[in-house]
């Protein structure tokens, strides 16, 4: 019996599961981590040709059921069960990652691998086809996401098959597809929580202007206000922030900003729903709060005002203040985070 909770499909067609291995080219030496292996469709093939296969899975049944399968074969020596979520797991070492991906963790298992050092060789995985598809949407496509930035920045996707559901059992609701991610060597000299920690911000609203994104949300400039005075305490930047008077702060400019909180109560269909940054629903439950209870938002410090003026300053001098996240390419994202980091703003 399956459950399909974990998304249990098992892969019954032996011509699938061949194709899939054969794509990794495994070699002899290599070491596979496999998410997810069920009953070992894919495990038995991948045992056959390598040294060791490491398989990570949640259902103790089918751990079980896997155990069995290879028990006084020449495999059994070769293959290691760990019992347990993958994405709470502490990878060891592998090359090669093979999975028919449950599809619930399709987006923490692409950011886990992404991250990992050293960078697997190569990954092939299994997903619905419309998550594959985000992975390599470009700027201007419907799909075009956080994660399509991230899985390009660091890796080279490509497709490779399409599979259809009747392949499966039980049967899922959509197409699936096999995707090889092949992980960028050298890895680009940038931490991957910074490039990370920009990108969430400018993808919370993707059809939003940069300037709209960053300047009028208020958890944004929050966040990047604390960012940023930690950065100046490590690097011993002594700040005034004695607050503006009013007159002061007509001078500097230091209106309330347009509501740019029209409708950001609503969910919006582009919103990575998986994936709300924390920093943006405690500000929508503060919103909310605000609004409930009347409340008028707090004079700003000298701190806040500078800050504000660093962002536009970085937005403006990258001419990207306009541009809307889902048209940025990567190299747009790079100048920017560039030219924060160079006013001392950091994501990470
Ligand atoms: N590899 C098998 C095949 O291709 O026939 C089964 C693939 S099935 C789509 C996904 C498998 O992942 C199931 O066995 C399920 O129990 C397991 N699984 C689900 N969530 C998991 C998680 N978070 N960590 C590890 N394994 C998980």
């Amino acid at each position: 019996k399956m459950n399909t909770d974990l998304g249990q499909h098992i892969l019954k067609n032996p011509g699938v599961a061949d194709a899939i291995v054969a794509k990794a080219s495994l070699k002899q030496s290599d070491i596979v981590l496999e998410v997810g292996p069920g009953t070992g469709n894919l495990t038995t093939r991948i045992l056959s040709q390598v040294k060791k296969c490491i398989a990570v899975e949640m259902d103790p049944r089918m751990a079980a059921e896997l155990t069995k399968r290879v028990q006084g074969t020449p495999s059994q020596k070769k293959l290691d069960v760990l019992l347990g979520d993958v994405i709470k797991t502490t990878l060891p070492y592998f090359d090669v990652c093979i999975s028919n991906t449950p599809y619930q963790i399709s987006s923490p298992l692409v950011f886990k691998l992404l991250a990992q050092q050293p960078a697997p060789r190569v990954c092939l995985l299994m997903f619905q086809r419309e998550f594959a598809m985000r992975l390599f949407a470009k700027p201007g496509d419907k799909l075009y996401s956080r994660l399509s930035v991230n899985a390009q920045m660091w890796a080279k996707i490509d497709h490779v098959m399409r599979v259809g559901k009747a392949n499966f059992n039980p049967p899922p609701q959509v197409e699936s597809s096999v995707v090889r991610i092949t992980p960028i060597v050298p890895r680009p000299r940038i931490g991957f929580e910074e490039w990370d920690g920009l990108l969430r911000i400018c993808f919370v609203r993707k059809n939003k202007t940069l300037r709209s994104s960053f300047l009028g949300t208020t958890s944004v400039m929050a966040l990047i206000e604390s960012n940023y005075r930690t950065w100046c305490a490590q690097n011993d930047v002594i700040l005034d922030d004695s607050p503006l008077d009013t007159q002061e702060e007509e001078m500097a400019g230091v209106e309330e900003e347009e509501d740019e909180w029209e409708g950001f109560m609503d969910v919006d269909e582009d919103e990575d729903k998986d994936d709300l940054p924390e920093f943006f629903k405690e500000e929508r439950a503060r919103r909310a709060e605000a609004k409930r209870s009347g409340t008028k938002r707090k004079r700003k410090g000298r701190v806040s005002e500078l800050v504000r003026q660093k962002v536009l300053r970085v937005l403006e001098g990258c001419e990207l203040s306009e541009k809307r996240a889902r048209m940025c390419d990567q190299n747009d994202f790079l100048r920017m985070l560039e030219a924060f980091n160079g006013e001392g703003i950091h994501f990470a």
